[in-house]
């Protein structure tokens, strides 16, 4: 009898911790998947608003530089690259007339 059941408890063993591997690999998908879906609804969240008073950023054409502004505080927002796009115009004198509409 005992020659039968110590490879089945052997063979058992193998597929709770096979189970236990499987589980562990499913959390921590889950793990992941939350985050993913957590950072979506953050961005939904903060997508166009003001990261200072968290009212509506509306987007503004300055000088053909798209930046967002705040219509409560008055904020002024930039999108990656567009910094760029200023600095590059910063010779003739955008830069300086971009801000000046914002005083
Ligand atoms: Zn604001």
């Amino acid at each position: 009898m005992s020659e039968i059941d110590k490879p089945s408890k052997a063979e058992d063993e193998y597929f709770a911790r096979q189970e236990l591997e499987r589980r562990k690999k499913w959390a921590q998908e889950q793990a992941t998947k939350m985050a993913t879906e957590q950072k979506e609804q953050l961005k939904q969240l903060h997508w166009m608003k003001c990261p200072k008073c968290g009212m509506d950023l509306n987007e503004i054409e300055v000088h053909g530089v798209k930046v967002d502004q705040c219509a409560s505080c008055g904020g002024v927002f930039l999108d990656a690259g567009e910094m760029e796009q200023i600095e590059k115009h910063e010779q003739g004198g955008v830069m300086g007339r971009v801000f000046s509409m914002f005083r």
